[in-house]
Parts: C-alpha cells; sequence; structure tokens
C-alpha cells in the first residue's frame, strides 16, 4: 500500500466517524445542528480528497466544479428558503437527487465494463452490486419524484390505482429480476442493460402512485432507505469505503424510523405501501364530526381557565405547524409561566406530518427542550393535568383508538381526556389525516376553541 493509499483509507475512516457521530448528535433537537454540520464537513472532505487524489478527475474539473456548483445553489436555496411545512416534499426531492445520483454511477460503470470486455461475463459480484444500484436508485429516484408531487399538491395526492396495476407492478419487477439474471449469467447486452434501468424507473412510479399523500412520510422514509443501499452499492462497485459507510448508516437509519413511524402508528408497512388509507387528510374529511352538538369557549374563557390552573399541557398537532402557530404558543407558554402555571408539551411520535416535525417547530420558536415530553413520559401526568390544550392536533389524541374496529385502532395516543378540562383549538369540524370522528370533541369535559391556531 502505497503513502496515498494509506491517507486515502485514513480520509475515509475520519469521514465515516464524522458520519456516526452526526447520526447520534441528530437524535437531540439540542445538538441535531452540530450534527449536521458534522457530517457534512465530513462529505465536503471526502468530495475534496476525492476529487484531488483520484485519475482523471482534475483533468475534468470543470464539469465537476460547474455540476457541483449548480447542485450546491440549488441545494442552498431550496433549504434556506423551504417552509417548515414542506419540509416532507424537500426531502423527498433531495432524496430522489441521491437515488438518480447511485443509480448514474452504476449505469456509468456497468456501460464502460461492458464496453471494455465486449461479449465477456463480468465478475459476478461487480454486476450484481452495479444491477442493485441501478434498480434500487432508480426506483428510489422516480418513487421520491411521485412522493414530491404528491406532497407539493402537483399530482394528485388520492392513491392512483386502476384494475390489475398489483399485477402489473408484479410482471415489472419479474421482468427486473428476469433481465437481471440474463445480464449476471448470459450477457452483459447494453441494449438489455438499459431496458433494466428503464423499467426500474417506471417501477418507482408504480410502487408509490397507489399511495395516498398523507402517507408519502413514511413513503419517503422508506425511499431514502432505498437510496442509502443504492448508494451503498456503488461504493461497492467504486470501491469507495466512504460511500459504503455512507450508504449503509443511511439505509439502517432510514429502515429504523420507516419501522418506527408505522409503529407509531400500529399499522404495517404493508399497509402504508398497500392499503391506500389516508387520502389527504383534513380537507378530504370536512364534517366527519357530524352534527354533534360541541360546546364552545371564547379565548378569553380559555385564557382564564388555564391562567388559574396549576399544571397545562399543550398539545400541539398538525394544525399548529399548518397555522405556523409556534411563536405564539410560546409567548403563550411564557405568559403562563410568568404566572406560575407548570406548562409542559405533549409530543406525540407522529403529531404533524414529519417525524419530529413538532420538535423541530417549537426548538423553532425557542422553546426549551426540557419542556418538551414524550408520550410515554408524560401520558401518566394527564389524570393530574388542570388543562389540556389541544392545538390542531386529532388523531393522536383520539380516543377511539383504544377501541376495536376503528381505522386507527391500537394507536398509542396521549390521554389527553384524563386531564381535568380539555381545551381543542381547531378551525372547525375537520377531521384528522385518518379521516375519522374523534369522540374528544364532544367529551363533556372538552370545550371547543373554533379559530386559525
Ligand atoms: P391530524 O392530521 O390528525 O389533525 C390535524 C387537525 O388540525 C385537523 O383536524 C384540523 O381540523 C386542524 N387544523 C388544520 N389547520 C389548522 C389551523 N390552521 N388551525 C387550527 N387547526 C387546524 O394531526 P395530528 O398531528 O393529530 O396527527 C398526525 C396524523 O398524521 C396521524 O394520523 C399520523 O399517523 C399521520 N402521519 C404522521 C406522520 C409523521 O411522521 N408525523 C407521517 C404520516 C402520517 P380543522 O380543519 O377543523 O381545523
Amino acid at each position: 500500500m502505497d503513502t496515498l493509499e494509506v491517507l486515502t483509507f485514513l480520509v475515509w475512516l475520519i469521514a465515516s466517524v464524522t458520519f456516526i457521530l452526526a447520526l447520534k448528535f441528530l437524535a437531540s433537537p439540542a445538538t441535531a445542528r452540530r450534527g449536521n454540520q458534522l457530517g457534512a464537513a465530513g462529505m465536503a472532505l471526502v468530495v475534496t480528497w476525492t476529487f484531488f487524489t483520484t485519475d482523471g478527475l482534475l483533468a475534468n474539473w470543470w464539469i465537476i466544479v460547474v455540476g457541483g456548483a449548480i447542485g450546491s445553489v440549488a441545494g442552498w436555496l431550496g433549504a434556506k428558503r423551504v417552509p417548515m411545512t414542506a419540509m416532507p416534499q424537500m426531502v423527498a426531492i433531495f432524496n430522489g437527487a441521491g437515488g438518480g445520483a447511485a443509480a448514474l454511477v452504476a449505469v456509468v460503470e456497468f456501460l464502460r465494463d461492458a464496453d471494455l470486455h465486449p461479449g465477456e461475463l463480468l465478475p459476478l459480484a461487480f454486476v450484481i452490486a452495479t444491477l442493485l444500484g441501478a434498480i434500487i436508485g432508480s426506483v428510489s429516484l422516480t418513487g421520491s419524484v411521485v412522493a414530491f408531487g404528491k406532497l407539493q399538491g402537483v399530482i394528485s395526492g388520492r392513491p392512483v390505482k386502476y384494475p390489475g396495476s398489483q399485477i402489473v407492478t408484479a410482471a415489472l419487477f419479474l421482468a427486473v429480476v428476469g433481465i437481471g439474471i440474463y445480464l449476471a449469467a448470459v450477457s452483459p447486452s447494453i441494449p438489455l442493460f438499459l431496458l433494466f434501468v428503464a423499467i426500474s424507473l417506471v417501477l418507482g412510479v408504480q410502487l408509490v402512485m397507489p399511495i395516498g399523500g398523507a402517507d408519502m412520510p413514511v413513503v419517503v422514509s422508506l425511499l431514502n432507505s432505498y437510496t442509502g443501499i443504492a448508494v451503498a452499492a456503488t461504493g461497492f462497485v467504486l470501491n469507495n469505503y466512504a460511500l459504503l459507510i455512507a450508504g449503509t448508516l443511511v439505509g439502517a437509519s432510514g429502515a429504523i424510523l420507516t419501522q418506527l413511524m408505522c409503529k407509531a402508528m400500529n399499522r404495517s408497512i404493508f399497509n402504508v405501501l398497500f392499503a391506500g388509507f389516508g387520502t389527504g387528510g383534513d380537507a378530504a374529511a370536512a364534517g366527519a364530526e357530524g352534527e354533534e352538538q360541541l360546546r364552545e369557549i371564547s379565548a378569553d374563557d380559555a385564557a382564564v381557565l388555564m391562567a388559574y390552573g396549576k399544571r397545562v399541557i399543550i398539545v400541539p398537532g398538525y394544525g399548529m405547524a399548518v397555522a405556523q402557530a409556534q411563536g405564539p404558543v410560546r409567548e403563550l407558554m411564557d405568559l403562563l409561566v410568568a404566572r406560575g402555571v407548570d406548562v409542559q408539551f405533549a409530543i406525540h411520535p407522529v403529531a404533524g406530518r414529519m417525524p419530529g416535525h413538532m420538535n423541530v417547530l417549537l426548538a423553532e420558536a425557542n422553546v426549551p427542550y426540557d419542556r418538551l415530553k414524550e408520550m410515554d413520559e408524560i401520558n401518566e401526568d394527564f389524570a393530574d393535568t388542570d388543562v389540556a390544550l389541544v392545538i390542531g392536533a386529532n388523531d393522536v389524541v383520539n380516543p377511539s383508538a383504544r377501541e376495536e374496529g376503528s381505522p386507527i385502532s391500537g394507536m398509542p395516543i396521549l390521554n389527553v381526556d384524563q386531564a381535568h378540562n380539555i381545551i381543542v383549538l381547531k378551525r372547525g369540524r375537520g377531521a384528522g389525516f385518518a379521516g375519522i370522528p374523534n369522540p374528544l370533541f364532544s367529551n363533556e369535559k372538552t370545550t371547543m376553541l373554533f379559530g386559525d391556531a
């Protein structure tokens, strides 16, 4: 091993350590920014090192510099400008770019090797890694673009299904497997390989179109994991350990996140991918509370009730994100705390529309982290709470989850109904993401404060 190789391994090692530490820091809102910067610095180190030390890259410096500049500016502006409510679609499109990049690397490597050794079989490990990179990266690219379109409202958020669509999906999948085996075992034919990539791209669209818009965050998390696997495969193809490790970390953490989200919604990943549940949330199900009488409360009365309470628990949900109400919510907290009220925030793991949605918003409004309590940590305290103030949350406080036969049966919920008084702040009778009535609103202890959060 020459000095350059040793140094390269060292750079990969340092970068990999920064990736692992970044994930560790990202686990808490207090350290998440540092984690993000650390991971980015590690990645910048590997990219710069690779650029200056890999044969042939410097000769094509202008392509890399121009491409890098366009990507950096687009990424920087996109991330700076995106409103917090549009974060899931931004993650989707960035993820698609990652999947597409991994697929392109696989395509270029396959074409180059097939061209260099015409008519010969390529080494099996190389073919498997390239084909995996190409198929998973392609599915992730087009799947993420569809997810972006659904979340952004460019295409219908409803599950798009047609008769026999699952048979078409299965046929496409079998075609890809069949062509893959042929390419590996019979002949690395370039036209067939391009067909393989084209079918993979269609497969991504075919897999995501039948899923409802509101389920997209789970799908994006799953596609994120796919991108990680595709990147790991290209790391193998290019013999680049940093890429291999980064891809594996993304693949594993994406898979864990997907599993946690499904668990918090009490749904299997199979149910998310194939059941067509949740078709766009509140707008789709307006009026779902029926015509029951709901007791109203004025803002003044709500203020008095909270100001004279000893303990208030605030339960934020998707509506708080829509209204961007985190700043005023923090001011409310300050006023109550100044009066000696004990104020805590109860955070449900799937409140809002993306993991950590409420934590991010409340952190943005400088709500101290120690006031944010996870569901398991705070659920026992509701029984001993004067006022539970629900702000734009619905499904995560719906007691029908405790009953058999409801679409959300078994989903763990915040025990808001155990509080002495419950105030629900929402605009009207709109249902939540699951589109079902919420008996909490007609509970005798509940009063409704109608309005934009
Ligand atoms: P929900 O989507 O259940 O309910 C949100 C409520 O907010 C609606 O009932 C709506 O009622 C109200 N609302 C909307 N806009 C406003 C506004 N401007 N001011 C006041 N209220 C408003 O939200 P939850 O957070 O309780 O639950 C999240 C749901 O999303 C769960 O079902 C979860 O499974 C799902 N989900 C979560 C993901 C995640 O990662 N967090 C990912 C995918 C799905 P009204 O129209 O009457 O105002």
